[in-house]
C-alpha cells in the first residue's frame, strides 16, 4: 500500500511537471535573483535578516500562517512582530498556504478554504492587500492544484533543482537549494555562472538559518557566502514579485 501510494504521488507530480500552468518565456534582458525561506522558522528572519541586509538583499518569506507564533519539533516559528518587521524592511510576504499540508491530498472545498484562510492572515500585514508569490508545501504539486494556484497568483515556487531560463513554467519555477541536506557549493557556482550568462532568473531557498540547523535550513555562514557569490556576479537580488517583470522583460 505504501509503495503504491508513493507510486501515485509520483505520477501525480509528474504529470504536473508536464502541464504548463503559466508558460512564460523569459525576457533574457538581464539576470536576476531571488532568495526565498519557507515556512519560515523564526530565525530565518532574526538570523537571516541581518545576513540579506549586508548585502543589501530583500527576500521573499513564504509564510504558511498555522505557523505563527508556534514551535514544532523544538523549532521556533515566526509571530506577527516578525512579519511586520519583514515588511517594512522591504521583504515580501508570500503565501505558503495556512495548513501547510500538501495541496494535492486536499478537496477543491478544503484547497479554497486554505488559501482565503492563509489571504486573510496576511493580509493583515500587507495593508490589506493579498500576496502574490506563492511556494508549494513540500514542493507537493498536482495538475489540479496547478491549476488552482496559477490562477491565484502570479508565481508558484516548487522545490524542483534547477535554474529558469528561456521557456518557463510560473506555476512551478525551479529553485536552487541552500539547505544543508543537499549542500553543495559547486551546484550553486554552476548555477550563478549559467544565469549570468543566459540572463535567467536564479530562485535560491531554505527554511531556518542557525549555527546548528535543521537539515531543511542553512547557517548564517553559508547564506553569506551565497549572497556573496551572487553579488560578485553582479546579479540583482529581488523578491519574487519584484524579480518577475525583470525576468519579462516589463
Ligand atoms: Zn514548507
Amino acid at each position: 500500500m505504501a509503495l503504491a501510494n508513493l507510486l501515485k504521488t509520483k505520477l501525480t507530480s509528474l504529470m504536473a511537471r508536464s502541464l504548463a500552468g503559466r508558460p512564460a518565456r523569459l525576457a533574457g534582458h538581464r539576470p536576476v535573483a531571488s532568495i526565498t525561506f519557507d515556512d519560515f522558522p523564526k530565525n530565518a528572519w532574526v538570523q537571516g535578516g541581518p545576513v540579506l541586509a549586508r548585502h543589501g538583499a530583500r527576500a521573499t518569506y513564504y509564510t504558511a500562517g498555522g505557523f505563527c507564533g508556534r514551535a514544532v519539533e523544538g523549532l521556533q516559528y515566526y509571530d506577527g512582530q516578525d512579519l511586520s518587521e519583514l515588511a517594512a524592511a522591504g521583504h515580501e510576504i508570500g503565501c505558503h498556504g495556512f495548513g501547510h499540508q500538501p495541496v494535492p491530498d486536499l478537496n477543491a472545498e478544503e484547497l479554497a478554504a486554505d488559501a482565503a484562510r492563509n489571504r486573510e492572515f496576511l493580509s493583515t500585514f500587507m495593508n490589506g492587500k493579498a500576496p502574490v508569490s506563492y511556494a508549494f508545501p513540500f514542493g507537493r504539486v498536482s495538475p489540479r492544484t496547478k491549476r488552482f494556484y496559477a490562477a491565484q497568483f502570479q508565481s508558484a515556487r516548487g522545490t524542483h533543482a534547477g535554474i529558469n531560463i528561456g521557456r518557463v513554467d510560473l506555476a512551478q519555477l525551479n529553485v536552487i537549494s541552500l539547505e544543508m541536506g543537499g549542500w553543495n557549493e559547486k551546484a550553486i557556482e554552476t548555477a550563478i555562472h549559467r544565469v549570468l550568462h543566459s540572463h535567467g532568473w536564479l530562485i535560491l531557498y531554505t527554511h531556518d538559518v542557525s549555527d546548528t540547523p535543521t537539515r531543511f535550513g542553512t547557517t548564517p555562514k553559508r547564506l553569506d557566502w551565497a549572497l556573496g557569490r551572487v553579488e560578485a556576479a553582479r546579479i540583482e537580488i529581488l523578491p519574487m514579485r519584484e524579480a518577475l517583470p525583470v525576468a519579462l522583460g516589463l
